[in-house]
């Protein structure tokens, strides 16, 4: 079937079963063109709790579809392919954790939102790329056990006097870009800001005029003056930058800013979750609860309750 015809056929099918489509910004382009809303994952999940979708789609990764559920548990999400996970959220495991909290029993964990559900469920507050910083500074403990980024890690540490416990995960496709790279294309492209993500390493971070999420980065671009931009995040961005500024011009940091996870969902996939309900997320009433709090919390930051 055609790409128009798959994407006519899922906006019937979206229409029909009063469901919702969300989008990462890193899908494939022909996915983020007939979303409902495209963003950040910690944005869709809440954005789609606070509509009136039977039905919540999630095109993204695992992790992301079991936050849509946990903010929104009377809702059916589906993650349309069952393969899409995400290698960095599957770096801890639950009783890692839990080996981390007898360790350092009075430190407070910080989860990034890029974990497992049952990781949440153990964690005092989660955070995302974007608030990390507000909400490792605001928690009520000196220690901090930061998981499972040790790039987004070190980058909070910069603004932070607390004793930080940094977990070793990393996303595969963001520590896999090199400083050589961005050296190179600055040398090229002298008038253009380089803007990454700051799930990339140290090195590369250190090099950056604007380091922020993907929502961050698309915003960043469209009211800097500048008109040529290096992006150091996940290609599938390039579509929302081209959209969001199509006067600018944007030069992908590296080929190799590709996750394959992110790419496992297509057209097709879509239409089978609409028809078949599949593939259904789902998690027990226990873990729901447990791993909503820590997501609360990190809304009401600067009312952090104690730690456990
Ligand atoms: S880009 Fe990295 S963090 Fe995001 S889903 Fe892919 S592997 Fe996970």
């Amino acid at each position: 079937m055609e790409k128009k015809e798959l994407q006519d056929r899922i906006r019937r099918l979206v229409k029909e079963k009063n469901a919702i489509l969300l989008a990462h910004n890193y899908q494939r382009e022909e996915i983020q063109e007939i979303a409902d809303l495209t963003g950040d994952s910690y944005e869709l999940s809440v954005k789609a709790s606070r509509t009136d979708a039977d039905i919540i789609v999630f095109c993204g990764v695992r992790f992301m579809a079991e936050s849509a559920k946990i903010l929104s548990p009377g809702k059916t999400v589906l993650l349309p392919n069952a393969h899409a996970g995400c290698p960095m959220a599957d770096m801890i495991t639950a009783q890692q954790l839990e080996g981390l909290r007898s360790q350092y029993p009075d430190a407070y964990v910080v989860s990034y939102v890029n974990t497992n559900a049952d990781v949440k469920a153990l964690s005092d507050v989660c955070c995302t790329s974007s608030n990390a910083v507000t909400i490792v500074n605001a928690v009520p403990a000196k220690k901090v056990i930061f998981i499972p980024d040790k790039n987004l890690g070190s980058y909070v540490k910069k603004f932070t006097d607390k004793d930080m416990i940094i977990w070793n995960g990393y996303c595969p496709t963001h520590h896999h870009i090199y400083p050589e790279e961005i050296k190179l294309l600055k040398e090229k492209y002298p008038d253009a800001p380089f803007v990454c993500h700051p799930e990339c390493r140290p090195d590369v971070v250190e090099l950056a005029d604007k380091v922020t999420s993907t929502s961050g980065i698309i915003k960043f671009t469209k009211e800097d003056p500048h008109h040529r931009f290096i992006i150091g995040t996940e290609e599938g961005i390039m579509y929302q930058l081209r959209k969001n500024s199509p006067e600018k011009e944007f030069i992908l940091a590296s080929n190799g800013f590709i996750c394959p996870n992110m790419k496992k969902t297509r057209l097709e996939d879509i239409v089978l979750a609409l028809e078949k309900n599949q593939y259904e997320i789902t998690l027990s009433p226990a873990i729901i609860e447990k791993a909503r709090l820590p997501l609360e919390r990190m809304i009401e930051v600067g009312a952090v309750p104690s730690a456990r």
